[in-house]
C-alpha cells in the first residue's frame, strides 16, 4: 500500500540584492565543515569558483519552498517499516556516523528530503532546458552516485546536471525561510517536524512569471510505502 502525500509549492521572487542579505559565507561554511560531505562531494564546498561570480549573470532569485504536512504520517506511524526508507541521504548519514541508530522518524525525514530533492533537481534541470538564461539551485547535495567520484579524485560523471544548493553557495537558508515565508523551522529530537520543507531557487536575468514556474513544478508528490 502507498500513502500519497501532497507537496505544496510556494514561490517568492527576490532581487539578487535582497537574496544577498542572507549571504553569510563564513558562518554557513562553518556548518558545512561539520558535515561528513564537506570537501567530499562536487556539489558541496569548498569550490574552485566564487559564488558571486557564479551568480553574476543573474538579477533575480525565485525562491521555491516545498511543504509536506506530516500529520498523515504521524497519525499512522505504526504502519511504516524502517526497511522501506533506505535512501541515499540515509546511506550517506550511516557512512559518516556508523554507530548511530536511526529511528523510523529520522529515516522517513531523510527519505522525504531525498525524494523531493531528486524530483526538484530534475524539474529545475528541465526548466533550464525550457527557458533560456536561468540556473537552478536545488536543495541539498548531489547523491546521483552512491559515493561521489570526488572521493576518488575522478571528475564528476554527470557534470551537465551538477548544481549547487543555496546553502552550498553560502546563503543562510533559515534567513531565507524567515524573510520569504515567515517560517521558522523547529526540530525536536525524536519527533517528526510539523512539515517536511525544502528550499531551492531559480536564478534569472529578468523577472519571471510565477505562474509559469508553478505550472512546470506541478506533479511533485511524495509516495511512501506502508507495511504489507
Ligand atoms: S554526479 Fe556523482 S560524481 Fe557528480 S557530483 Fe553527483 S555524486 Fe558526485
Amino acid at each position: 500500500m502507498m500513502m500519497k502525500l501532497t507537496v505544496k509549492v510556494r514561490l517568492k521572487q527576490l532581487t539578487k540584492e535582497t537574496l544577498f542579505e542572507a549571504y553569510k559565507r563564513e558562518e554557513v561554511l562553518g556548518y558545512c565543515k561539520r558535515c561528513g560531505n564537506y570537501g567530499k562531494n562536487y556539489s558541496c564546498p569548498e569550490f574552485e569558483f566564487d559564488t558571486i561570480r557564479y551568480l553574476e549573470p543573474y538579477n533575480y532569485a525565485t525562491i521555491i519552498l516545498t511543504e509536506i504536512d506530516t500529520q498523515p504520517i504521524k497519525a499512522q506511524i505504526d504502519r511504516f517499516g524502517i526497511g522501506d526508507f533506505r535512501s541515499d541521504v540515509f546511506n550517506n548519514y550511516i557512512k559518516n556516523k556508523p554507530n548511530d541508530v536511526v529511528d523510523i522518524k529520522s529515516a522517513i525525514s531523510m527519505y522525504a528530503f531525498n525524494n523531493i530533492k531528486n524530483q526538484m533537481t530534475d524539474k529545475l534541470i528541465q526548466i533550464e532546458k525550457d527557458i533560456d538564461n536561468l540556473v537552478g539551485l536545488p536543495p541539498g547535495s548531489c547523491t546521483r552516485c552512491s559515493t561521489c567520484l570526488k572521493q576518488q579524485g575522478k571528475p564528476c560523471i554527470y557534470p551537465e546536471t551538477l548544481r549547487y544548493s543555496l546553502e552550498a553557495l553560502g546563503f543562510m537558508v533559515s534567513d531565507i525561510y524567515k524573510k520569504c515565508f515567515d517560517l521558522e523551522l523547529g526540530w525536536t529530537k525524536g519527533e517528526l517536524p510539523v512539515a517536511f520543507n525544502s528550499c531551492s531557487a531559480l536564478m534569472t536575468k529578468e523577472k519571471i512569471c510565477e505562474g509559469v514556474i508553478l505550472d512546470k513544478l506541478d506533479g511533485i508528490v511524495l509516495n511512501i510505502s506502508e507495511k504489507e
